[in-house]
């Protein structure tokens, strides 16, 4: 029978572990925080580069250890030069590992002020909002923590990140751990704080109540899209029998818990959710709140029974909310050109296997 060790991601090692890694094969277990500060603080994502290490324990790590494990398969830049990367994290049961990031360089970036990057929580979204390109092709299983932090490192290399939004592929409270693990290493060892982080959630009320008074290093957005029950149900089929209410009174308590104000995500799909009557009634659910509102007209996808808005129907969305006291926020997408609605270059990649 074999002796050796299967190859295991760095990141999927928890510091000590890796420490004795290091002493295993030669090394000494300092150099376990040398190989993180390579890796998580200049970026190196290459063994042959880290010099601070001797040539045999390299080789030995880049065996038993390696940095990433995913492949990209697909990229695609837009004139705004987002950047989208297809990952691939390998198949299961025949069915695509893939998974997108986006690294949307800020408009400011001369002045320095980095990029988002966005990234995925599953293979495959369980929610399957109708209007979505991820929910689409299902859920095939959760990611690895490691493999959340690998989106962060191949992110970084496309240049700096000052933000993340956690809104890709995905619904991060079904896999909550594996998300808190791989943001305590972005908070610990990429220093982004918790007002740079968001996570994006169509907002369990009980997961909501359970992680609150953990008070989670992040912002909080719930993909509320609608203030009718009847149509949530539609829109968010995860989501079906949960009243609205019940959301916000669970999106209150996180803001008595951790003091920070929750955004909700509303797409706006012309003629279905931007009429007068959602403005009257999201208002009415929402002007007691504090709270932002944040418009995001609908990217089109193929096939999709849904069309984007006109400029003029997003102002008046936005003007018919701030007249009744709801601050409201407009995010056209980057990219629109190619790709840009969430999950499409996966759904490509998919459509061109088949
Ligand atoms: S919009 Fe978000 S929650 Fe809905 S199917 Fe897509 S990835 Fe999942």
């Amino acid at each position: 029978m074999s002796t050796a060790e299967a190859p295991r991601p760095l990141f999927a090692f928890h510091p000590e572990e890796l420490a004795a890694l290091c002493v295993e094969l030669g090394g000494k277990a300092f150099h376990a925080k040398v190989l993180r500060a390579e890796v998580l603080e200049r970026g190196v994502l290459d063994y042959a580069a880290m010099t601070g290490l001797s040539k045999t324990l390299r080789s030995a790590l880049a065996e038993r250890a390696p940095i990433l494990v995913g492949s990209e398969v697909a990229r695609s830049t837009s004139g705004d030069r987002t950047t989208k990367l297809l990952i691939d994290f390998g198949a299961v049961e025949g069915r695509s590992g893939a998974v997108e990031t986006v690294h949307i360089p800020s408009l400011e970036l001369a002045a320095g002020k980095g990029a988002t990057l966005c990234v995925s929580t599953q293979v495959g979204c369980p929610v399957q909002c109708p209007f979505c390109a991820s929910g689409k092709l299902g859920l095939a299983r959760n990611l690895e923590a490691h493999e959340i932090v690998e989106q962060y490192l191949r992110g970084r290399a496309l240049g700096p990140v000052s933000r993340s939004v956690v809104m890709g592929i995905g619904e991060p409270l079904l896999n909550y751990a594996n998300v808190s693990a791989a943001l305590d290493v972005v908070h610990d060892d990429l220093g982004l704080g918790a007002r740079k982080v968001t996570v994006s959630t169509v907002g369990f009320p009980d997961r909501l109540r359970k992680i609150a008074p953990e008070k989670p290093r992040f912002q909080l957005a719930i993909s509320l899209h609608t203030p009718f029950d009847e149509q949530r149900d539609e829109l968010v089929p995860a989501m079906k029998g949960v009243p609205i209410e019940e959301v916000l009174a669970a999106a209150d308590f996180w803001f008595e818990c951790t003091g920070r104000e929750v955004t909700y995500e509303y797409v706006l799909l012309a003629g279905v959710t931007d009429t007068e009557e959602h403005a009257r009634h999201l208002a009415e659910r929402l002007r007691r709140r504090r709270c932002t509102v944040n418009l995001i007209p609908f990217n089109p996808v193929s096939d999709s029974e849904y069309a984007r808005p006109s400029s003029q129907a997003v102002e008046r969305m936005q003007l018919a909310l701030a007249e009744r006291g709801v601050v409201a926020t407009v995010r056209w997408s980057r990219g629109v050109a190619d790709d840009a609605a969430c999950g499409q270059l996966r759904v490509r990649a998919a459509t061109a296997r088949s």
